[in-house]
């Protein structure tokens, strides 16, 4: 079942220590029943929370109630973040599609990056990342709905592109990530999710030290409870947790506008 919330009622704007300690215990309550009928454990599903369009203040409360990670998809917004939140114990999330240009940036303090889509964004990562001595998880976000205005490597690019990734030796591959199709229609969400555990399923086969422990990064507040069905490891959640965000899907979503 999709959460209503989304389809309907919009979630609230979270206050206080107390709105983030209940939202995300409810998302943590519906991962666990998701995971429970689906046979899977709680326990390998990564819950990160998704902090971007929220200003600094609500951040700490939600820190405050328990938040260690927090995703990010602009990197500007993320790195101003970062700066302003820097005596808060949290890891910092890059979810959103990379300019070359801000590889530099996600370098330096990034913990993963979700979004790897181009071999020029490795190359310029993997550059910056060797001139500072780091290594940084990376997902390769694959665009599971064939729609052309999407980020993300098309899946018969994914075997190719996994093959090219060991050269950039800083980049350690965690797994695929993906986007659903955005409708209310679960059925072609639930595609997009089969299809990205079908792609990881193929790659384990084909060569099992390409694609890392093989996660799944795939599900929003909108639609996680069916990427954990289809086998999420993580879910990228925000609005479930902050509340709903004004601006606009186009905003994340390219060529969204205007639908959400
Ligand atoms: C915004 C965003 C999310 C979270 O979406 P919500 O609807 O707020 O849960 C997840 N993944 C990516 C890439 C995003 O940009």
């Amino acid at each position: 079942m999709p959460n209503e919330e989304v389809a309907g009622v919009p979630h609230a704007t979270a206050n206080s220590v107390d709105d983030f300690a209940r939202n995300i215990a409810a998302v943590r309550a519906r991962i666990a029943a998701a995971a429970e009928r689906s046979g899977r454990s709680a326990s390998e599903i990564r819950l990160l929370p998704v902090s971007k369009t929220v200003p600094e203040e609500r951040i700490r409360l939600a820190v405050r109630a328990g938040c260690r990670q927090l995703g990010e998809n602009k990197v500007q917004e993320a790195t101003r973040k970062h700066r302003a939140l820097a005596d808060l114990d949290v890891t910092w999330s890059i979810i959103g599609h990379l300019q070359t240009n801000k590889a530099r940036e996600v370098a330096a303090y990034a913990a993963e990056f979700q979004a790897l889509d181009s071999i020029r964004v490795a190359e310029a990562l993997d550059r910056r990342l060797q001139a500072l001595g780091r290594g940084l998880n990376v997902y390769v976000q694959v665009n599971s709905s064939a729609e052309p205005q999407k980020y993300g490597i098309q899946p018969e690019e994914l075997p190719g592109f996994l093959a090219a990734l060991p050269r950039y030796t800083s980049l350690r591959v965690r797994g695929l990530m993906t986007l659903a199709i955005f409708t209310p229609d679960t059925e072609r969400v639930r595609r997009c999710f089969t299809l990205l555990r079908v792609l990881r399923d193929r790659a384990r086969e084909a060569d099992p030290d390409l694609i890392g422990p093989g996660e799944l990064s795939m599900g929003m507040s909108g639609d996680y409870e069916v990427a954990i069905e289809e086998g999420a490891t993580v879910v990228r959640v925000g609005q479930a947790i902050f509340g709903a965000r004004a601006t606009p899907a186009g905003d994340y979503w390219p060529g969204a506008a205007g639908i959400g």
